[in-house]
Formats: C-alpha cells, sequence, structure tokens
C-alpha cells in the first residue's frame, strides 16, 4: 500500500487544528449538547405546566375536593351524630357548609358567630336555591363572582336523602386568585432552571469526556498502528463494547506484526537463496571464460555446473510461485475421483532414469486399486515432493518404499526411507518453508526448503491427515491419508 505522505501530514494538522477548538462533531461534543438540551426541554416543560396549566388545576383540585366533601356529608347522613362529624369535616377544611331542612339551617358555622349579623353568602344561597329547584337530579354545581371580594365562589347544593325529607346541603368554597402564586413559582423555577441547566452542562461535559477518553486512546494507539508501529496493545477501559474494539485491535495488531516478520524473513530468504546459485552461475561462467574456455573436458564439467545451478534457480522460483499461489488462495481445488495407484505408479516411472543409472531401488507396495476423491495433479505434487525427499535423504540402501494401504475407510500413504532420520526437535520445524534440519545441512544445495511446506499446505486444503515418523540414524516415514470415493473401491 502506498501512502501519499504530504497530504497524510496535511489531514492530520487539519484535525489537530480542529481539537484546539471545539469539536462540533466529536462525541464527546454531542453528548453534552444532547443531555443539555435534555435538561432545557425539561425545565421548559416545567415551566408550561406551572405559569400555564397552573389556573386550570387549581380550579380542578378544588371541584374535585367539593365533590369528595359532599359524598361524604352524604353518606353520613342520616346515621348517629350528623352534625357532629359535619362539624369535623367543616374545620378540617375552609370550605363553608350549610345544611338546611325545610328551609331552616340545621348546620352553619357562621350562625354561632354573632360578630357577622348579615349571612355572607346570603344571594350566592337565594341563587343555588333557584337553580337546585330547576335541576333534574337533585345538584347544582356553579362558579359565580363574589360580591364580597374579587374572588370567584364554588358553589354547590344537593338534596340529601330523599326530597321529602327537604334537606339540602350547600357548599361554598373561595376559589383565590393564583397570579401571585404563579410569580413565586415563577421566581423559583427560574433559580431551578439556571442551576438544572448549569449542572446538565457541567456533568454532562464531565461525563461526555470520560466516555470518550478510552475511545481518544484507543484513536492515540492505532495512529502509531498506521506509522507500522507494529504489535502494540491497545487499552480499553471501563466499557465492554469498548474492551472488545481494543482487544479485536491488538489481536490486528499481533497479526499485522506476524504477517510483516513473515514477509521480511521471506525477502531475506528469497534473496539469500536466489543470490547463491547466481554467484554460482556468475564465477562459473567466468571461469569458463577465463580459465577453462579452450578446455573441452573442464569446460563442460563448469558447463554442468551452471545448467544445474540454472535448474535448481528453476525449480526455486516455480517452488516459490506454488507456495505463494497456495497460501494466497488463489489456487482451488478441482477434486474428482481417481486412481491413486495410477497416479504413484506414474510417479515412479519419472525416476526410472535414476533408478537405472544411480542404482536406487523404489519398491511399491499397493494391494488394490484405490479410488480416493482428491485433486489429482495437487496430490502427485505431494507425493513426488515427498519421494524426492526420500530419495534425497535416504540411505546408503538407496531404497525408497512407498505404500499404500486401507485404515478405517481411508487411505494411507506412505514414503519410508532408512536415512539418517530428522532430529525430534526439529520434526516439528521442517513443515515450515526454508526449514533445513540440522543434520541435513551438508545437503541444503539439493533442496529448496519449500518442499513440505507445499506438501503441507495442499494436503490442509484437502482436510487430509498428514505426519512423518522418523529415528535417527534409521530412516523416516512420510504419511498422508484421504477417503476412499464410496462404490468405487474394486
Ligand atoms: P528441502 O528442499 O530442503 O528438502 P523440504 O521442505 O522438502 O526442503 O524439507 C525440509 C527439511 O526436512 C529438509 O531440509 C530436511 O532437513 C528434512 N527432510 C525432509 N524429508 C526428509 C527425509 N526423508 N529424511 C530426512 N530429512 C528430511
Amino acid at each position: 500500500m502506498k501512502f501519499n505522505e504530504g497530504n497524510e501530514g496535511n489531514n492530520y494538522q487539519g484535525t489537530m487544528r480542529m481539537h484546539k477548538w471545539i469539536n462540533t462533531s466529536s462525541l464527546s461534543f454531542k453528548l453534552w449538547l444532547y443531555f443539555t438540551l435534555f435538561a432545557i426541554l425539561v425545565t421548559g416543560i416545567l415551566w408550561f405546566l406551572e405559569v400555564v396549566f397552573l389556573k386550570n388545576y387549581y380550579q380542578y383540585m378544588k371541584i374535585v375536593e367539593v365533590n369528595r366533601v359532599a359524598v361524604d356529608i352524604n353518606q353520613m347522613y342520616g346515621r348517629d351524630n350528623f352534625l357532629q362529624n359535619v362539624d369535623k369535616i367543616s374545620d378540617g377544611t375552609d370550605m363553608h357548609i350549610r345544611i338546611e331542612t325545610m328551609g331552616i339551617p340545621i348546620f352553619d358555622p357562621s350562625l354561632s358567630d354573632s360578630r357577622t349579623p348579615v349571612y355572607t353568602y346570603a344571594r350566592e344561597l337565594e341563587i343555588l336555591k333557584n337553580e337546585l329547584a330547576k335541576s333534574e337530579d337533585g345538584t347544582v354545581s356553579l362558579i359565580m363572582p363574589e360580591k364580597s371580594s374579587e374572588y370567584n365562589l364554588l358553589a354547590y347544593a344537593e338534596i340529601l336523602g330523599s326530597p321529602d325529607t327537604g334537606t339540602v346541603l350547600y357548599l361554598f368554597s373561595p376559589l383565590y386568585p393564583v397570579a401571585s402564586t404563579i410569580n413565586i413559582l415563577r421566581q423559583q423555577l427560574t433559580y431551578v432552571t439556571i442551576i438544572a441547566i448549569i449542572l446538565a452542562a457541567v456533568l454532562s461535559a464531565y461525563f461526555s469526556s470520560r466516555i470518550t477518553k478510552p475511545i481518544s486512546n484507543i484513536n492515540r494507539t492505532a495512529k502509531q498502528l498506521a506509522k507500522g508501529n507494529y504489535g502494540i496493545t491497545f487499552k480499553g477501559d471501563h466499557y465492554s463494547e469498548i474492551i472488545e474494539l481494543a482487544d479485536t485491535l491488538t489481536y490486528t495488531s499481533i497479526e499485522l506484526e506476524k504477517a510483516s516478520t513473515l514477509q521480511k524473513d521471506l525477502i531475506a530468504n528469497v534473496s539469500h537463496d536466489l543470490r547463491t546459485p547466481l554467484t554460482m552461475v556468475k564465477s562459473y561462467a567466468e571461469m569458463i571464460r577465463d580459465l577453462s574456455g579452450d578446455n573441452p573436458e573442464k569446460r563442460s564439467r563448469h558447463l554442468q555446473v551452471i545448467i544445474d545451478e540454472a535448474d535448481r534457480l528453476n525449480l526455486l522460483v516455480s517452488d516459490m510461485l506454488t507456495l505463494s499461489r497456495v497460501q494466497s488462495g488463489v489456487i482451488t481445488l478441482e477434486r474428482a475421483p481417481f486412481d491413486i495407484r495410477e497416479a504413484t505408479e506414474a510417479i515412479i516411472k519419472t525416476y526410472d532414469v535414476l533408478v537405472e543409472q544411480e542404482g536406487y531401488t523404489i519398491l511399491f507396495d499397493c494391494p488394490d486399486k484405490f479410488t480416493v476423491n482428491g485433486d489429482e495433479v495437487k496430490i502427485k505434487q505431494v507425493i513426488s515432493n515427498l519421494l524426492n525427499n526420500a530419495i534425497k535423504y535416504c540411505g546408503s540402501d538407496r531404497t525408497v518404499y512407498i505404500s499404500i494401504k486401507k485404515t478405517h475407510g481411508k487411505i494411507r500413504f506412505e514414503v519410508t526411507d532408512h536415512g539418517m532420520g530428522i532430529p525430534p526437535e526439529d520434526l516439528k520445524y521442517i513443515w515450515n518453508r526454508y526449514y533445513k534440519a540440522s543434520t541435513n545441512h551438508v545437503r541444503t544445495t539439493t533442496g529448496t526448503g519449500l518442499g513440505l511446506s507445499i506438501v503441507k499446505n495442499l494436503l490442509s486444503l484437502h482436510k487430509a491427515d498428514f505426519g512423518v515418523e522418523s529415528e535417527i540414524g534409521k530412516g523416516s516415514t512420510f504419511w498422508f491419508t484421504l477417503p476412499i470415493e464410496k462404490n468405487k473401491v474394486k
């Protein structure tokens, strides 16, 4: 990936510049804003309800209270101590209660008060009586201006018991003006609003910075990652989502570090492996030019070295290509049933020259024809790599055994040699690319170090089991298994 250094720098500076002032698109600013707006909204609703609806609400409460008292007195009527109980109710309310039977008052607190010679609600009482006479259900409820003050009066009348008794309950409740109360409330609300908004702004600023701090920390660390500082650890605090994000980023950072190390190793190994044969080619070519050009025997020996090295280079490049294609996932399997015995025989055939000229023996033991399911080309490459290694590292007996057996519905393919074997400590590493077991250093020029890595990748693609059993000085057996194609076993 290519970064435009100049632009990156500019963008970064731009962001930095924004941080000096308030960044209106930042999470912390938005959190602060929403929290403060919420406080403004709540206090706004409070203002509206208190100032606009208070008057109606007060009146409504008064009506409810009058109704409640009327119901209570109605229930008490006709029972013992009726008037004493009404007196108790009268003491506990600012309502004026009057009860008359046949037009004669039987209860009215002002009757005993000698200072009020004229009945306070005489006019209202008259109106109520007139209205009650007209009423069908025996109750009247009115709001009327009181003559002695500027208040309104809530007046209520109801026939107690049956209409024959002629007993009527009158209730008068003054509706005091709420304007002064509203003024007091308004003042208090002003203080409450100011305090609430300041508190909301301060607290939300604190909380939003607390919430966004771990995100900012992660961002700071991520910038280090962007600079190629792989393998760093991200720290997430307080919130599970952020801790999870930090863990994911840490994992990414570690994976990036691995990939970067792998890339560096690969370049180092490839350049090293390519350089050796190229140096050989160059020095032998110089040798032919300067020394052996005229000596046909020496010249052809030197030319043979050049040809061998060129072959090796060819092998190395094609192995590297195969491996990188398998590992990058470009190669896909083309699975089909094929006869593994036939495939193995074809590979053994390519070693005929070696067998004839250099005295190698390849023994093949396969009792049956086995049709397996897999990608024939790739399995052939696996067999070829294993056979190649067995021949390379076989012992003085120059014999390699290949066997195919059936076990648990699968075939087990084995290549055995009686060579030097592989030290136990090297066994798990031989499948890595460019790994060469310690006992085989002398032979390094013969291999690319990629053969077993290709085997491992191709067999893994097949999801096949594979492995090696080896004993120092006795030899090694490399094996893998493949599922037998059902109904095709002959
Ligand atoms: P190379 O090209 O070096 O053979 P491989 O990936 O095929 O690379 O093998 C990796 C290493 O495993 C070899 O260098 C060798 O040390 C060891 N090895 C592989 N096959 C055998 C074998 N049959 N006997 C002994 N050692 C082996």
